[in-house]
């Protein structure tokens, strides 16, 4: 479905972002992936995104909390690829607090790569969209991007801006060629989410698995949680011809969590 197509995704070494990498090249895309990790772990994945799917893969290490940094990984990925089709905003990192305990450090740092990142990668890709006529743009909010949580501020704050822009992004570019839309997973059991479980666990005297169960039954009334893959799932949806007229909007897999 994406044969020939030239796709970037931030914060592509683990969870949601290595499986969207990986669905895009399994549908023919070749793929630039970024993000921090083992230096042999994440050669492996590139190279498996090569033999399994026979796709052109890079990793380009950038840090995308440094707003030039963001804006040359696009610019390497355009050279390293040849264009840039898809880019796929989805590095992003959590901290909860109350907003009076939070540190200003963790607040800046989310907000920088939740958010800001999201601007720079889109304005550093966009003239190259524009000019061939064809581009999308996916932004990975949140749940959190529609709604709240207690002691999510800075998550919940940078969130809602992504699907603010991503309003922004679709408008200045209707008819041109290029959508932008955001999908808004809930509960996704990734390294970010399984830091949270822990920290119920252990606030709460329980195991993991019931701290897992908890989690979900506060928030997502289908009790389970989606899946990685189903959420890549979703971006090669969004990057499809069937998504031509799909723009500016937000796409919810999150089990039911706002639905009430
Ligand atoms: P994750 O921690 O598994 O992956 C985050 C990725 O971002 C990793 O590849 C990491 O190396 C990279 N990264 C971190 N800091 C970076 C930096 N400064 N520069 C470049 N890359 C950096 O997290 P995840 O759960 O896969 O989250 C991916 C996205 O999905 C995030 O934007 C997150 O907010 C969003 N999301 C996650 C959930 C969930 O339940 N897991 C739910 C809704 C939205």
């Amino acid at each position: 479905m994406l044969k020939g197509r030239n796709a970037v995704v931030t914060g592509s070494t683990s969870g949601i972002g290595l499986a969207i990498a990986r669905e895009l090249a399994a549908n023919g895309a070749n793929v630039v992936i970024n993000g921090f990790g083992d230096a042999d772990a994440i050669e492996k994945e590139r190279v498996n995104l090569e033999l399994e799917f026979d796709v052109k893969a890079y990793y380009i290490n950038a840090d995308l909390m440094q707003a030039q940094a963001t804006r040359d990984l696009i610019e390497q990925s355009v050279k390293a690829l040849g264009s840039i089709d898809i880019l796929v905003n989805n590095a992003g990192i959590q901290h909860t607090d109350l907003i009076e305990d939070f540190p200003v450090d963790r607040w800046d740092a989310i907000i920088a790569l939740n958010l800001s990142a999201v601007f720079h990668g889109t304005a550093a890709a966009l003239p190259y969209m524009k000019k061939q006529g064809w581009g999308r743009i996916i932004n990975i909010a949140s749940a959190h991007g529609l709604v709240a949580s207690a002691t999510k501020s800075a998550y919940v704050a940078a969130k809602h801006g992504v699907v603010g822009l991503t309003k922004v992004t679709a408008l200045e570019n209707a008819g041109n060629g290029v959508t932008c839309n955001a999908i808004c997973p809930g509960w996704v059991r990734t390294p970010l989410v399984e830091k949270q479980i822990e920290a119920l666990a252990q606030k709460s005297g329980i195991d993991t698995d019931a701290a897992a169960k908890e989690l979900l039954f506060e928030k997502q009334p289908s009790l389970q949680f989606v899946t990685p893959k189903q959420l890549g799932g979703a971006a090669v949806f969004l990057a499809s011809e069937a998504a031509d007229q799909m723009t500016g909007t937000t796409l919810s897999l999150d089990g039911g969590w706002t639905a009430r």
